[in-house]
């Protein structure tokens, strides 16, 4: 049996776990390690920074969804490989072996090299920094005063750096306090919506439109060199009558992007990682050192794709790396059994961008080696895309095992026929009722009615039925009790009035 440990519960790790066990059955031993004993959907952080997401919308522990798909989960962190003998350590001192790792341990903000960056900014990298940035925004709408929202050199993902911007812009309107907030975006690149890709024209002309629309200043060619209490220390660069241009931009709220680093225990293995501890893979997502560790995601190591007169990082984005993912997937499989390897992920780079209330979506292609921007849309829709993906990503992790046991839930069962187009069924014949359904549900409903070829009444109340019944199980045996008197009171209220001989006491009728 083929034993492959990975490294990492996020966008790229739960998925490869998936598909690996899905591919090798019984065949493959798929162990999950990762220093936190839940999935978060990383995205959706600017939102949980905004407090318009809770954490518990976008994380939840991960250890059952995995059990389900017979892969065994071990919640501690790497904390070193030993490529000789072919394991990996945890931070809890268990040693764990393997015949093959994949490493999807994603990104840590490096802060070390701007002075005043830990101690003074608010992050939104990871679900904790975000809340405690939602906790300082807070705070600060109290007494607003100017906000810094800034990314340093070598700083990569802007998009969301952008996306935060206009968040705060679109939510101190709704506050009414917008006018006593000046907003100021201090970015490496050479002009808005390069983002490490040099994306020029559309999204420029996208960003640089919305950004003045939303009256947000932008200094673009920024170094940022210190950050203090209450001010942020920039030298712009650019055309020699600029260079090293200094400013002092003060600060009542600051919110920044650090260039990221990989985790420190992959930096501790020769020749596994570039300077910044991320992840050297060759076409194959396989490392050229060691044939037997393959990586995905965020923690993989890319060249700047573009000069510029202060450094970009390179952005990822979920669709990249979901295509990584495939590939790592499938060349690990085809390494196990002695297959050649497959052609490299070719990279697109599809980014959904909030922009508070509306929305800009890009497709770029490639994204990795020099790409074109292939098209781009702005809109209302690219904001509830956003929120869709959103959705779709995390039931994607949450979805039962395709060949799982049969289900005891009967809504479980009732959405196997309802997936398999055998779902329809009679329209019920009982009673109606007036629900009242969020958006959100009333379009689910009337999505998953047609994939069942039902109507959505009928669905309704099946569904309805199933959920009270899977209701009942979570009931303690005495409100089981009150419940069937209850429910047996309201059949005899509905009973014509004059009926002989019908009473109702004490659980009998
Ligand atoms: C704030 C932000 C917003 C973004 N927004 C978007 C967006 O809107 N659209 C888009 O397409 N992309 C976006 N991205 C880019 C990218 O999609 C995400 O960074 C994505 O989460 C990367 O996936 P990953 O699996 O590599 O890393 P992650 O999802 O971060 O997963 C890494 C996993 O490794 C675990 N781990 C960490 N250290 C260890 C260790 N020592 N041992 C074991 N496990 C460890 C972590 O707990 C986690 O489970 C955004 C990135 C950021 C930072």
């Amino acid at each position: 049996m083929t034993r492959i440990v990975i490294a990492g519960a996020g966008i790229a790790g739960v998925p490869a776990a998936y598909r690996l066990k899905e591919a090798l059955g019984a065949a493959g031993k798929v162990i999950v390690v990762s220093d936190k004993d839940y999935f978060h959907f990383v995205p959706s952080n600017p939102w949980v920074a905004m407090g318009w997401r809770d954490e518990h919308d976008i994380a939840f522990p991960i250890g059952s969804y995995l059990a389900e798909r017979g892969i065994e989960f071990v919640a501690s962190g790497l904390k070193a490989l030993d490529t000789h003998r072919k394991q990996v350590e945890l931070a809890n001192g268990q040693e764990v072996a393997y015949d093959y790792l994949l490493l999807a341990t994603g990104v840590l903000p490096a802060g070390g090299h701007v002075p005043g960056l830990a101690e003074h900014t608010h992050g939104v990298t990871h679900l904790e920094q975000a809340k405690k940035t939602y906790a300082a925004y807070r705070e600060f709408v109290r007494q607003p005063g100017p906000i810094v929202v800034g990314a340093t050199q070598r700083a990569s993902v802007l998009g969301a750096m952008y996306e935060y911007a206009l968040l705060v812009d679109a939510d101190l309107r709704r506050r009414g306090i917008r006018e006593r907030v000046p907003i100021t975006v201090v970015t490496p690149e050479p002009y808005p919506g390069h983002l490490g890709l040099g994306l020029e024209t559309e999204t420029r002309r996208l960003l640089e439109n919305v950004l003045a629309q939303s009256d947000i200043r932008v200094i673009c060619n920024a170094e940022t060199l210190r950050i203090t209490e209450n001010h942020v220390e920039i030298a712009q660069h650019g055309p020699p009558e600029l260079k090293r241009a200094a400013s002092n931009l003060p600060y009542k709220y600051c919110v920044y992007w650090p260039p990221f680093e990989g985790v420190a225990a992959l930096r501790r293995t020769p020749g596994l990682t570039d300077a910044n501890g991320r992840v050297k893979v060759d076409s194959y997502m396989r490392s050229p050192d060691y044939p037997e560790i393959f990586a995905a995601g965020a923690c993989i190591a890319h060249d700047a794709l573009a000069q510029t007169p202060v450094p970009v990082g390179v952005p990822d984005s979920v669709y990249a790396i979901q295509q990584e993912t495939d590939a790592a997937v499938a060349n690990l499989i085809a390494a196990a059994r002695g297959a050649p390897l497959q052609a490299a992920a070719f990279q697109h780079a599809v980014w959904l961008n909030d922009l508070g209330s509306n929305g800009a979506a890009y497709l770029a292609e490639p994204q990795v080696p020099l790409r074109n921007i292939l098209w781009l849309r702005q809109g209302r829709w690219v904001h509830q895309a956003k929120i869709e993906f959103e959705h779709y990503f995390l039931n994607k992790i949450r979805l039962k095992p395709p060949h799982g046991a049969a289900s005891t839930h009967r809504i479980a069962r009732l959405m196997d026929t309802v997936v398999t187009g055998s779902g329809s069924g009679p329209v019920s014949s009982g009673r109606s009722l007036e629900v009242p359904l969020s958006i959100d549900a009333y379009h689910c409903l009337r999505a998953l009615a047609t994939l069942a070829g039902s109507e959505p009444q009928a669905l309704a109340g099946r569904l309805m039925e199933a959920a009270l019944a899977d209701a009942k199980s979570y009931l303690s045996e005495a409100d089981l009790e009150k419940l069937e008197r209850n429910s047996r009171r309201l059949l005899l209220d509905e009973l014509p009035e004059a009926q002989p001989g019908v009473e109702f006491e004490a659980g009998a009728s």
